[in-house]
C-alpha cells in the first residue's frame, strides 16, 4: 500500500485506518470526512499531511468555508465536532477573520477637509497619540494590538481629528497583513491624500503570534516609525514629534 505521493504506508498507519473506519463517524457528515482522514497523532506536520484526499476538489467551491476548515482542524487533530462547545468554532474562526477583510477607501475617510494653512496659518505638526491599533498578521493571522501615533504638517488642508483614527482603524482591519505596511499606508494617505508637507507614523503593538507561540516572548514590543516629506528631510520635525509622543505618554500613565 503506497500514498498518491508514493511512500509507503507504515504499517501501524494501515491498522490504524482500519480501526478507524469501522468506528461509527459522528463527526462531519460530509462525505469526504471519511476514516481515512481522522487524525493519527503523528508527531511532525508533514505525517499529519501524508494521505489521499477522498472528494472532488472542483466540488469544493461549492462547500462552506467553515466546513472545509472543520475538515482541516480535524485533518491536524482537533475534531471540533465532538465537543458541542466547539461545533461553531471553524464558523467563528471565518467570523473573526472577516473581521479583518473590511472595505476601506482612505480618501473617503479623509474628505475635503477643511480650508489649511494658507488660510489659518497652520504651519506646525498636527499630531494624535495613543490611538487604540489593531492587526492581524498574514503570516499567522494572529492578532497585535498596542498604540499607533500619527502626525502631519498640513499645507492645503486639515482634517477633522477623528480622521486620523480611523485611518489607524481602516488601514489595521483591512486585511492580514504587516505591521510596516500598515504604517506606510497611513503615512502616504496622510502626505499624498492630503498634499501635506510631511507626515510621521509611529506603531508600538504586541504582535501574539510572538507571545503565545515560536518564540514564545510575551510582552515584547514592536515599533515601526515612518516618515514622510518634511519629518524625513527634517531630524528637528522627527524630535519635535517624538517629544509630543512622549508627552502623550506621560498623561496617559497619570490617569
Ligand atoms: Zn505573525
Amino acid at each position: 500500500m503506497a500514498t498518491r505521493r508514493g511512500r509507503p504506508t507504515p504499517k501501524s498507519q494501515v491498522k490504524s485506518r482500519k480501526l478507524l473506519r469501522n468506528r461509527q463517524d459522528t463527526a462531519g457528515s460530509e462525505s469526504y470526512m471519511s476514516a481515512e482522514h481522522e487524525p493519527k497523532h503523528p508527531d511532525s506536520l508533514d505525517q499529519r499531511l501524508i494521505g489521499e484526499i477522498n472528494c472532488d476538489i472542483a466540488t469544493l467551491g461549492e462547500v462552506r468555508p467553515e466546513t472545509l476548515l472543520r475538515f482541516a482542524f480535524k485533518r491536524v487533530g482537533f475534531n471540533t465536532d465532538v465537543d458541542p462547545s466547539t461545533q461553531n468554532t471553524p464558523r467563528r474562526f471565518i467570523k473573526y477573520l472577516m473581521e479583518y477583510l473590511n472595505r476601506f477607501d482612505p480618501m473617503a475617510v479623509l474628505g475635503d477637509g477643511f480650508k489649511g494653512p494658507e488660510d489659518h496659518g497652520i504651519h506646525g505638526i498636527v499630531a494624535q497619540c495613543n490611538i487604540p491599533f489593531r492587526m492581524i498578521c498574514e503570516h499567522h493571522l494572529l492578532p497585535a494590538f498596542g498604540l499607533a501615533h500619527v502626525g502631519y504638517i498640513p499645507r492645503h488642508k486639515v482634517v477633522g481629528l477623528s480622521k486620523l483614527a480611523r485611518l489607524v482603524e481602516g488601514f489595521g482591519t483591512q486585511q492580514p497583513s504587516m505591521q510596516e505596511l500598515i504604517g506606510e499606508k497611513i503615512a502616504d494617505a496622510l502626505h499624498k491624500g492630503l498634499d501635506s508637507n510631511g507626515s510621521i507614523v509611529l506603531i508600538e503593538a504586541e504582535h501574539t503570534c510572538m507571545s503565545c507561540r515560536g518564540v514564545t516572548a510575551p510582552g515584547v514590543i514592536t515599533s515601526t516609525q515612518v516618515i514622510r516629506g518634511v519629518f524625513r528631510d527634517v531630524p528637528a520635525a522627527r524630535e519635535e514629534f517624538a517629544q509630543l509622543v512622549a508627552s502623550a505618554k506621560g498623561k496617559g500613565s497619570n490617569r
